[in-house]
């Protein structure tokens, strides 16, 4: 499935969902299907059967109950015009009887029976023609064995309707079974394959998410790297110029809101071009590679700032500090540079490599600003040169 794999998140989501509507689709089919089978035969059993029954015994009761027993019973005038209200009453329920849908086979027996009813009729209706006010016994007997065959028809008319009543009933919990063992069968399907592919484009849509944090912590690492290489200086790895503007301009700032000391230094190696000169670039690249160790080793305070700011000049930036430690530190720059003993035969201050350092310190305050600090610095620089190198020289500010 690597194909899922090359499409996008929004991709996936549209196949899943495209896949569980064709699903319900299917499912709704197929339910709608069933049920109006179903339906065809719930009407099938009520229409086709039950309601046939029930005009059968309607029949039946006529017959019995209104023409016999009215007969039997009451054979004078008044009493025998019922009977041809009955009659007309089971016209109408055989009329409704046999026009409704019967199976090819079923119409032998239905014609036969009909002629029955209608022969029934006759009889019945020239019997009270004949009888005037009352009927006879015998006549009256005669009649109700005229009727037996056409009740005998009506008895096997419900008998064959029960039977397929009873038949249909059988097919109507049938097809129930049916349906709902295909509803389940299909419903099981569906939720597979949903669960399949849900699996699929869920497996395939984590594999993206973790490309992507993989990618991202990539992307935060190189931009980590990108961001430090803009601040720093690629052969001593001290910070740069740049840097140095950001952080002298903050670090002003900062000690002018707190009243604090600040401290700024310029230092620069003596007779580096000479050195250059007689050991080569690639020596001179090494000193000073030296030199920023040296110094990265002794200014650790957290307060303590290390920058190359070109060529061989580094600046030295001490915050939270005082006059007294200005001096120290100073000191102590040029005593560590010295205990290098990096060789510097050409030089005209010492055998080994020296450095000259310009001092600057002041409590911060409104009007300091760093041009000023820079400036100062730089000046002593130079007088610590003129004074013949391998010192500092030191000035407060006011
Ligand atoms: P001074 O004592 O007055 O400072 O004399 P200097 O020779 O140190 O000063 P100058 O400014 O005349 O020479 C600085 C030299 O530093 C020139 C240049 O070749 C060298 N330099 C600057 N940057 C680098 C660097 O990255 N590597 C090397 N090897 N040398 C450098
Ligand atoms: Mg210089
Ligand atoms: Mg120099």
């Amino acid at each position: 499935m690597s194909f899922l794999h090359r499409l996008s998140f929004k991709a996936k989501l549209l196949i899943l969902t495209f896949f569980i509507l064709i699903s319900l689709a299917i499912i709704a089919g197929v339910g709608f299907q069933n049920i109006q089978s179903m339906k065809e035969r719930l009407d099938r059993l009520y229409f086709g059967a039950l309601m046939p029954t029930t005009q059968l015994h309607t029949m039946l009761h006529l017959y019995r109950d209104r023409v016999e027993i009215t007969l039997l019973r009451a054979p004078e005038l008044p009493a025998l015009h019922g009977i041809s209200v009955a009659l007309s009453e089971i016209k109408k329920n055989w009329h409704d009887y046999a026009s409704s849908y019967k199976e090819p086979g079923e119409r032998p027996f239905i014609d036969y029976t009909s002629g029955l009813i209608e022969s029934s009729e006759r009889a019945v209706l020239s019997l009270l023609e004949s009888c005037g006010t009352s009927c006879s016994d015998a006549s009256v007997h005669a009649l109700l064995k005229i009727l037996e065959p056409t009740q005998q028809a009506l008895l096997d008319l419900i008998r064959y309707e029960n039977d397929v009543a009873r038949f249909e009933r059988q097919k109507l919990l049938q097809s129930y079974d049916t349906t709902l063992f295909r509803f389940t069968v299909v419903m099981i399907g569906v939720m597979l394959m949903i669960t399949f592919l849900s699996l699929l484009v869920f497996r395939s849509i984590n594999r993206t998410q973790i490309a992507l944090q993989q990618t991202t912590q990539q992307l935060k690492r190189s931009n980590k790297k990108l961001e430090e290489a803009s601040y720093t200086d690629t052969l001593t790895t001290l910070y740069n110029r740049r840097y140095f503007n950001i952080i002298f301009e903050r670090e002003l700032a900062r000690a002018k809101r707190t009243k604090s000391v600040i401290v700024f230094m310029m230092l620069d190696i003596d007779y580096f071009k000479q050195y250059n000169d007689t050991y080569g670039h690639l020596e001179g690249d090494n000193a000073l590679k030296a030199t920023a160790l040296a110094l990265k080793a002794l200014l650790r305070r957290p307060g303590d700032y290390l920058f190359r700011l070109g060529g061989e000049e580094f600046g030295v930036l001490l915050v939270d500090t005082d006059a007294h430690n200005a001096k120290t530190v100073a000191a102590q720059i040029l005593e560590r540079i010295r205990a290098l003993e990096i060789p510097h035969a050409s030089s005209k201050v010492h055998d080994h490599l020296t450095v000259s350092v310009g001092v600057v310190y002041a409590r911060a305050h409104e009007g300091l600003s760093g041009d000023q600090l820079m400036g100062e610095a730089d000046k002593e620089l130079y007088s610590a040169k003129e004074q013949g190198r391998n010192r500092f020289c030191l000035r407060q500010l006011s």
